[in-house]
C-alpha cells in the first residue's frame, strides 16, 4: 500500500471522568463533511466535539475529485495549502467511442481562477489535511476511538452515548451535526429514511500505482475493445496512483469480478488498450453501485444532518464530496449565528430548504449522467448508442456524450436571498443566490483572497473613495451583530481609504461584475450573494441582510 495512514489515538475525554461539560455542537463523524463543518463553526468562534470511531483516515479509495468551489471553500476555511500542493489539477476529458474519441471536454477556465475547474486528490489525504488543520484550531475537540451508539433529545439539549475502548459515557450538545456517512446510526436511530431510487449498474473500482506521463484528465470510453459492452473511467491521482473504474456488464457476477485475478487480467487489458506498458501494482479495489437517495428534512429537532448521511449521490460528475463540503459552508455558519444569538432559530430552517433543493438538482444532473454511464433500460441504451455512433460522424451531436461535472449551488429560489429588480440592473457578476466569482488582481492576489469574516459588501468606487452615505451605511453593517466586512474595489488608488482597497485600474472586477460607480453587493457568510444595487439605498441593504439571517421579509 502506497499510503502509509496517520494513527490518531484515543484520549480518555473528562466525561469518563465524572465531569460533564455541555457543548454547543457535537460533530458525528470526522469525515471530510464533519470536519468542514466544525472547521466553519470555529471560524465564528463555536466550539465543538467531533466523534469518529476510526483512529486513522478513511481506509480504501473513495471520492478523487474536488470541485473549484470546494477548493474556495477549504480557503474560507484556510486550510486549501496542502490541497493546492498535493492535488492535480485538470480541465480537460476525452471520451471515446470503441477507439475513436468522440468529445474533448473543456472546463471553463481562465486567468481569473485561482483554482482550476477539478483537483485530483485521494480522500484519505482530504481528511488528514483537515483532522491536522482542525488540530490547530482552538475550541475543536477531536475524539477518536469514539462511536455514537444512543441519541436522547428534548427541547433542551441533546444527550449522545459514546462508545469508546474505555467505556461508555454521555455527552451533552445544544445542537449535533450527523455527518456519520452513507449508513448513518443516527439516521438509523431517529428512524430516518432516505427516498429516491438505486441504479442497477455495477463499477468495478480499482486503484493502481502505474508511473506514466499521461496528462491529468478525464478519460471515458464507451463500448471500448477492453471492455465490450461496457463503460470505462480513468483518472490519474497523486503518488502515481490512477483510479481505474469499469462497469459490470448485466451478464457478469460481481462476486466472481471480485477475484483479484478477474480484477488484474481486466485492468491488463485496459493498459494495453490506451498504450501502457509499464509495470503497475494494484493498491484497491471494491464494487460501487450508484444511488440517488436523500432525506425529507435535513433537521430532525436538534440534529442536523449533512454529506453522505443526509443524500446519496451518484459519483458521477464527482458530485458526493463536493456536494458534502457544500453542505459544510451553508450549515456551519448558520448554526453558528444562531448559537452566538446573531440570528434567530427560523435561520436553520434554511438549511434544508437551500441544500435540499441542490440535492435535487444533483439528481436532476447527476441522474441524466449515470443514466449516459450505465443505462437502466433498453431504450437508454439504444438512446445512448445513437448519440455515440452520431457523435463520431456529427461534431454537433457531440455534447450529448459529455458526462457533466458538478456545477456550485445557486440560492436564487432561496428566503434568504433577495431577488433582482424585474427589469435588471445588471449586465453581468454573480446573481442573488450565486456563489462570488473570482478575478485575478495581480500574481498572486484574486479578488476572493479579500473576503473577510460574515457578511461582506463589495462596494465599487470610480476614485476608491466612499461617500458619506455609504460610510454610514457601513458603519450601521458593522455595528449589528455577526461581522461586516467591507471589500472596496476603485478604478484609482483613494487618497483617502478605508481598509486597504482593491485598485482596479482596467475595470476588470468592474466588468466581470456588471457594476459601474456606487454598485454595490452583499455577500453572505458563505460566499452567495444576498442582494445587489446599482446605488444601495441603506434600508434596503439592511432589509436584505435581515432577510439573508431569516428574519420575515
Ligand atoms: C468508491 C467511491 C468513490 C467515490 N468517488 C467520489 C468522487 O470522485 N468525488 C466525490 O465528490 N465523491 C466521491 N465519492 C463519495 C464520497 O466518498 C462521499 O460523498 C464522502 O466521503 C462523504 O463524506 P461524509 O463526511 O459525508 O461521509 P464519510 O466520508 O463516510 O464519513 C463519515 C464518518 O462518520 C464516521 N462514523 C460512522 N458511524 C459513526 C458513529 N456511529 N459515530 C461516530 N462517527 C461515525 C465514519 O467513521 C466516517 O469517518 C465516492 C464514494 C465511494 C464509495
Amino acid at each position: 500500500v502506497y499510503f502509509d495512514p496517520p494513527q490518531y489515538p484515543f484520549v480518555p475525554p473528562p466525561e469518563l471522568r465524572g465531569g460533564a461539560e455541555r457543548y454547543p455542537v457535537a460533530v458525528v463523524g470526522a469525515g471530510p463533511v464533519g470536519l468542514a463543518a466544525a472547521l466553519e463553526l470555529a471560524r465564528f468562534g463555536c466550539r465543538a466535539v467531533v466523534l469518529d470511531p476510526k483512529g486513522s483516515v478513511s481506509e480504501g479509495s473513495r471520492a478523487i475529485c474536488l470541485s473549484r468551489r470546494s477548493l474556495e471553500i477549504l480557503q474560507q476555511l484556510d486550510a486549501v495549502g496542502p490541497f493546492v500542493d498535493k492535488g492535480l489539477g485538470w480541465t480537460h476529458g476525452s471520451s471515446f467511442y470503441h477507439d475513436r474519441m468522440v468529445y474533448r471536454l473543456e472546463m471553463p477556465h481562465s486567468d481569473d481562477e485561482r483554482y482550476p475547474p477539478m483537483t485530483n486528490l485521494q480522500q484519505q489525504y482530504v481528511e488528514q489535511f483537515l483532522i491536522e488543520k482542525a488540530e490547530t484550531v482552538d475550541g475543536l475537540d477531536l475524539r477518536f476511538h469514539s462511536r455514537v451508539i444512543g441519541i436522547v433529545q428534548d427541547g433542551e439539549d441533546a444527550r449522545l452515548e459514546v462508545e469508546t475502548p474505555e467505556g461508555t459515557y454521555r455527552l451533552h450538545a445544544d445542537y449535533v451535526i450527523a455527518a456519520d456517512g452513507a449508513r448513518s446510526t443516527l439516521r438509523r436511530l431517529l428512524d430516518l429514511r432516505m427516498n429516491g431510487e438505486a441504479y442497477e449498474g455495477r463499477y468495478l473500482i480499482a486503484d493502481i500505482h502505474l508511473r506514466s506521463d499521461y496528462p491529468t484528465e478525464r478519460r471515458a470510453f464507451f463500448d471500448p475493445p477492453a471492455n465490450p459492452g461496457s463503460t470505462v473511467l480513468i483518472h490519474k491521482q497523486p503518488d502515481d496512483i490512477w483510479r481505474i473504474d469499469y462497469q459490470l456488464r448485466d451478464d457478469e457476477d460481481p462476486e466472481q469480478e471480485l477475484e483479484e485475478s478477474r480484477v488484474r487480467a481486466r485492468i491488463a487489458r485496459i493498459l494495453g488498450m490506451v498504450g501502457e506498458r509499464g509495470p503497475w501494482t494494484l493498491e484497491w479495489f471494491s464494487l460501487y453501485r450508484a444511488y440517488m437517495l436523500s432525506l425529507d428534512d435535513y433537521r430532525c429537532g436538534r440534529v442536523l444532518f449533512g454529506g453522505d448521511a443526509a443524500h446519496l449521490v451518484p459519483i458521477f460528475g464527482v458530485r458526493g464530496l463536493n456536494s458534502g463540503f457544500a453542505d459544510a459552508n451553508n450549515l456551519g455558519w448558520k448554526l453558528a449565528y444562531v448559537l452566538r444569538g446573531w440570528a434567530g432559530e427560523r435561520l436553520l430552517g434554511s438549511y434544508t430548504a437551500e441544500r435540499r433543493e441542490a440535492t435535487l438538482e444533483t439528481f436532476r444532473n447527476a441522474g441524466k449522467s449515470t443514466r449516459f454511464m450505465t443505462p437502466p433500460s433498453r431504450g437508454y441504451r439504444i438512446m445512448r448508442q445513437a448519440a455515440l455512433e452520431l457523435a463520431v460522424e456529427h461534431p454537433f451531436t457531440r455534447p450529448l456524450v459529455n458526462p457533466r461535472q458538478s456545477t456550485p449551488d445557486d440560492y436564487a429560489g432561496s428566503v434568504l436571498t433577495t431577488r433582482d429588480p424585474p427589469a435588471p440592473e445588471f449586465g453581468a457578476g454573480p446573481r442573488p443566490g450565486a456563489p462570488l466569482s473570482n478575478v485575478r488582481i495581480a500574481a498572486d492576489d484574486y479578488l476572493l483572497d479579500h473576503l473577510g469574516l460574515g457578511f461582506n459588501g463589495l462596494y465599487f468606487s470610480d476614485t476608491g473613495e466612499i461617500g458619506e452615505h455609504v460610510q454610514r451605511m457601513f458603519a450601521d453593517l458593522s455595528r449589528r451583530r455577526g461581522a461586516f466586512h467591507p471589500v472596496i474595489v476603485g478604478r484609482q488608488r483613494p487618497a483617502r481609504a478605508l481598509g486597504a482597497p482593491i485598485v482596479d485600474p482596467d475595470g476588470r472586477v468592474f466588468d466581470a461584475y456588471g457594476a459601474a460607480d456606487g454598485s454595490f453587493y452583499l455577500v453572505r457568510p458563505d460566499g452567495h450573494v444576498c442582494a445587489r444595487w446599482r446605488r444601495p439605498p441603506a434600508a434596503e441593504v439592511i432589509r436584505a441582510r435581515n432577510r439573508a439571517l431569516g428574519a420575515v421579509p
